[in-house]
């Protein structure tokens, strides 16, 4: 009896990938070891990248369902080592592609990751909501989605992702975990016992700046940041380093909701930034009898739409109403985002709709005040 090809051994590894990289172990310098005997035992050693990898198991069943697949393999005896540093370097500049350290790469103005700010005046209009929902819409229409929570204040997003783990640290590059094809970072991974932040601007700044150029995010066709409520320093921040990024705001449909949310939206014409429109959340509720009851009044997100138009001279759609839906606030207690759970409900509809509307959406430069000023002569 011959011993398994070598070959083809190594094929089957390459269909292997890394659950946190998802790339092919055999690419990434993980296998450090791979023989067979005439007898069709295959040995294999695979080399995580940090010992306590929280994704191992995963890696052990599919090396060996890979592995004894091959023809001719009758047993696999794996075994799991750690890289060393030099070898966790090689893989950290394998996935960097020759990116400088601390590179924000969305920031290229070659990038085709879309990058959306989520924006609201105030706290509590569900600007967290309508971020992780539009995430996992966006994602379960198939494209890849990143998420950075940078609500300080409020920092929700991994609970309502169902997000469980912290991110695995190689070097001084995080993965991200990755719940239903959304990647996520969240301040809250960063700080003990769900601990108030007490950060001032350039603490912000620098852990703004880390989330997006320390984190290994790979090719990501749409980036959601949150951004704590108001006009402060994070959306400053966000300007400065993907100058590119577009703000989507959010209020609700009371008027002095919708005043602050115009101020949220009005700091684009000092950025420069592009606005995507307007979402306005809690819109109505449905009642039994059909009728629509306007808890919080009417007509909140329409007019920011139009007055950031007017500020901007450019038209800011209003992208969407979304109902009160109480199956939106179970889904997001239970880590399971109504556009999932509930898609057909009044909340999951609007919000899916909302989300098709993005992902059609190209880069461009429509829209984008260039800040161009009348020359006086
Ligand atoms: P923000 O991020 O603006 O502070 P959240 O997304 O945390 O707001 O939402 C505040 C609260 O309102 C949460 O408990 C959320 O579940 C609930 N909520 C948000 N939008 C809706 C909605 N359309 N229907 C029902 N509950 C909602």
């Amino acid at each position: 009896m011959a011993a398994p090809n070598h070959d083809a051994l190594l094929t089957a590894l390459s269909t292997v990938q890394d659950p946190e990289i998802h790339k092919p172990i055999t690419e990434l310098g993980m296998v450090a070891e791979l023989s067979a005997d005439e007898a069709g035992r295959v040995s294999v050693t695979v080399l995580l990248t940090v010992s306590g990898c929280p994704l191992r198991d995963k890696i052990t069943h599919d090396v060996n369902a890979a592995l004894s697949a091959v023809e001719g393999v009758t047993s696999v005896d794996l075994t799991l080592g750690v890289m060393n540093d030099e070898q966790r370097a090689a893989l950290k500049g394998k996935l960097r592609g020759g990116t400088p350290d601390r590179e924000i790469v969305f920031a290229r103005p070659e990038s085709l990751t879309r990058v959306y700010a989520v924006a609201s005046g105030k706290g509590g209009v569900g600007k967290s909501s309508i971020t992780a929902n539009l995430a996992a819409a966006l994602a379960a229409q198939g494209l890849k989605v990143g998420v950075v929570d940078a609500d300080i204040y409020g920092f929700s997003i991994p609970r309502m992702l169902g997000v469980e783990r912290p991110p695995t640290q190689v070097d001084d590059m995080l993965m991200p975990p990755e719940v239903r094809g959304v990647k996520v970072i969240s301040v809250g991974m960063f700080v003990p016992n769900n601990q108030p932040v007490v950060w001032r601007g350039p603490m912000l700044h620098r852990a703004l700046q880390q989330f997006l150029a320390d984190v290994y995010w790979g090719d990501l066709d749409v980036l959601l940041l949150d951004l704590p409520p108001g006009t402060g320093d994070v959306a400053i921040s966000v300007a400065q380093l993907i100058p590119t990024a577009e703000i989507l705001v959010v209020t609700t449909p009371q008027q002095a909701a919708a005043e602050v949310a115009e101020r949220a939206g009005a700091i684009s014409v000092q950025t420069h930034q592009r606005v995507v429109g307007v979402v306005e959340n809690m819109s109505w509720m449905t009642m039994p009898d059909g009728s629509r009851h306007e808890l919080f009044g009417a007509g909140g997100g329409q007019q920011v739409a139009d007055s950031l138009t007017r500020l901007l001279g450019t038209t800011i759609p209003l992208l969407g109403q979304i109902p009160i839906d109480p199956t939106l606030r179970e889904g997001a207690d239970q880590g399971s985002p109504v556009v999932l759970s509930n898609p057909d409900g009044p909340a999951g509809a609007a919000l899916s709709a909302i989300a098709a509307g993005l992902a059609g959406r190209q880069r461009g430069l429509a829209g984008r005040s260039l800040g161009l000023k009348p020359q006086r002569n």
